[in-house]
């Protein structure tokens, strides 16, 4: 059953912050998605610029100005679908918080960045075909780190950190266009309603940002052994 209006009794959108009926503001339910705040379906190849004009519009009709003579639970109701609604801009704006939200309400769970010193971890992660790289870049940091104890300084070494570090942000920008494929990829299964397409394009979001995850963490750690 789709939930009602308060005050009229039209049926509402799911999770809509409005009804379209009368206008009126509506409690936030408790499984809107952020998705549903914008009336958007689930998908990610998204125009930002549309959804900053909607965002900026919804403010506006959710402050608290214009609720100053209206009831006390319709002004309760504006704050809270206003800060559900910063909290959904700010998601959904960017690429990969947006798509990993998206993979958490397919029921994803993504692993949370880890500190750097939790190497065990980091390795048990490793992407396989980074194993070579990774081997020669962690041995190059210890010998960065045991110069810098000793006060020494190798340009070689330095050069050949600088431009490991080149190559992996290569990496980084490489991946984010390979998620705007597979975004591509999840909007059409979405739309073809075709299951087995969706979870082959999740799976492959997921690897993908498990690898960019493992990726940055070597820049950082090459960044924090340059000192930069
Ligand atoms: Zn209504």
């Amino acid at each position: 059953m789709s939930a009602a209006c308060w005050s009229c009794g039209s049926a509402l959108a799911a999770g809509a912050p409005f009804c379209v009926a009368c206008g009126k503001v509506q409690a936030p339910t408790a499984d809107v998605t952020y998705f549903d705040v914008f009336g958007l379906p689930r998908k990610l190849a998204l125009d930002t610029s549309t959804l900053e004009r909607a965002f900026y519009k919804l403010s506006r009709k959710l402050h608290p100005d214009v609720y100053a003579r209206a009831s006390e639970r319709e002004q309760q109701w504006s704050l809270e679908q206003t800060s559900l609604l910063n909290d959904a801009y700010r998601t959904l704006k960017n690429a990969i918080p947006r798509t990993e939200y998206l993979l958490k309400l397919e029921g994803v769970e993504i692993e949370q960045d880890r500190a750097s010193e939790n190497g065990a971890k980091k390795e048990s992660r490793m992407p396989p075909d980074l194993l070579e790289e990774v081997f020669e870049l962690n041995m190059q940091l210890e010998e960065m780190r045991m110069n810098q104890k000793m006060g020494e300084d190798d340009p070689q070494l330095r050069g050949d950190l600088e431009k490991a570090k080149t190559q992996f942000e290569g990496q980084l920008a490489e991946s984010d266009s390979d998620l705007q494929k597979l975004w591509v990829k999840w909007d059409a299964a979405v739309d073809a309603d075709d299951e087995a397409s969706q979870a082959d394009a999740k799976n492959k979001m997921v690897a993908l940002l498990d690898r960019r995850r493992y990726v940055r963490n070597l820049v950082r750690d090459v960044n924090e052994a340059l000192g930069a």
